[in-house]
């Protein structure tokens, strides 16, 4: 029999991985009436606050990141603070016939984490850990901000994704991609285990040797299908002394062709340490015409010094000189990009470049660390 991939194969699944979790519960996002009596029992086994829409909080708890979802309201939102409230919520919502979807960082594009039936806050769920052994543990809903304020260091890496605001577990879930990932792979590779809480409210731990169907299930099928997962254990990458973080700006029309025809050269034949993205996106049009209000940028991170980083994009500088800006506005080497502690964690823009704009470490770390 052929060989499938995971992706195919969860693509195939479709539905059927869909109502996985959901076995038993409605499958209808819409919730059907909820008693008080249920409410007020849900209420009393859950160390978090239960809401519904009377409650003062309830307008501004539970949003998500993409305001184009606000207007799907969840009957209750169950603020679950432990693996044991998500276990609870679970088998309470069976019992009731509610569908529970659960919310980690808020960030899906496509509105996954946003209900009409009980949401399963799960932000409290946002610790991280990393030790000597090379491995980090995350609760479920830890964000990226979160993995990068712990390895803020930066011996040590994540492969992870490039918004502050995302979600770990949404991440993970769909596979992870980020300006690690032509180096070290997906985020979803450097998983190890994880702790989920099943459609019947059992606690399952999932790793190679114990549910490995289900393990490699998890692995890009996105988030929520198979269960709620509360906690990650992930294999993180040692950096080298010298990592480069670039952003470069141009404006106009000529300029973006320019770009991203070179740009897609060199990233043929780059090497994996070369990560990085460009996009031209329009702005308002002003006294010189349509042509000229276009921004483009190229930034990412290469895994090791500026003078090769330059050396590469050099094809990109010829074709089209920085004229905005100076060039490599934010070339900067440090071994981990610092984590923005003053900013919102939601960057649904799109994009993340304001990570990388930020001021980094002004070290180099060097080869005593
Ligand atoms: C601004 C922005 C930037 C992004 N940048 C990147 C990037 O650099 N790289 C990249 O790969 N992706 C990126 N994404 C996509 C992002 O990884 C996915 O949208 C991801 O699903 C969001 O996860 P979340 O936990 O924040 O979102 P949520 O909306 O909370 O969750 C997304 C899905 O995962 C489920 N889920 C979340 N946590 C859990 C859990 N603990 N257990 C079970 N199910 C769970 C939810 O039910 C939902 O189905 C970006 C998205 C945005 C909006």
């Amino acid at each position: 029999m052929d060989r499938i991939n995971r992706r195919t194969f969860l693509e195939g699944l479709g539905l059927v991985g869909a109502a996985a979790l959901l076995s038993g519960c409605s499958t209808d996002s819409k919730s059907p009436a909820i008693s008080d009596g249920a409410i007020g029992d849900l209420r009393k086994k859950l160390t978090g606050r239960v809401l519904t829409p009377g409650d003062p909080d309830y307008r501004t708890t539970g949003l998500p990141a993409n305001t184009r979802f606000a207007s799907t309201r969840p009957a209750v939102i169950a603020e679950c603070r432990s693996e044991a409230d998500v276990a609870t919520a679970v088998r309470w919502a069976l019992d009731n016939g509610v569908k529970p979807v659960p919310r980690g960082g808020g960030h899906s594009y496509a509105g996954m984490s946003a209900t009409e039936g009980l949401l399963l806050d799960l932000s409290a769920l946002n610790a991280v850990e990393a030790g000597a052994s090379g491995l980090a543990v995350t609760g479920g809903a830890a964000k990226n901000s979160d993995v990068f304020n712990t390895l803020r260091d930066g011996r040590m890496a994540l492969p992870g994704g490039t918004c502050l605001g995302v979600g770990v577990g949404g991440l993970v879930l769909g596979g992870g991609l980020g300006f690690y990932s032509r180096w070290a792979g997906l985020t979803a590779d450097h998983l190890r285990s994880t702790r989920m809480v099943t459609a019947t409210g059992e606690v399952i731990e999932v790793n190679a040797s114990s549910h490995p169907d289900l393990f490699w299930a998890c692995r890009g099928a996105t988030g929520g299908q198979f269960g709620v997962h509360t906690q990650f254990t992930f294999e993180l990458v040692e950096t080298p002394s010298s990592v480069t973080y670039f952003r470069f700006e141009w404006r106009g029309a000529d300029n973006a062709t320019a770009v991203l025809a070179n740009f897609d050269k060199i990233m043929a034949s780059a090497p994996p340490a070369l990560n990085g993205l460009v996009y031209a996106e329009a702005t308002p049009v002003g006294t010189d015409g349509p042509r000229a209000a276009i921004d483009v940028v190229m930034r990412g991170q290469y895994m090791g010094p500026r003078a090769e980083l330059e050396d590469l994009v050099r094809p990109v500088l010829t074709a089209a000189p920085a004229t905005r800006r100076p060039q490599c506005r934010s070339c900067r080497t440090g071994r981990q990009r610092r984590s923005s502690s003053n900013r919102p964690p939601n960057c649904m823009r799109g994009t993340t470049s304001a990570a990388s704009q930020k001021p980094l470490f002004p070290t180099t770390f060097g080869p005593n660390r």
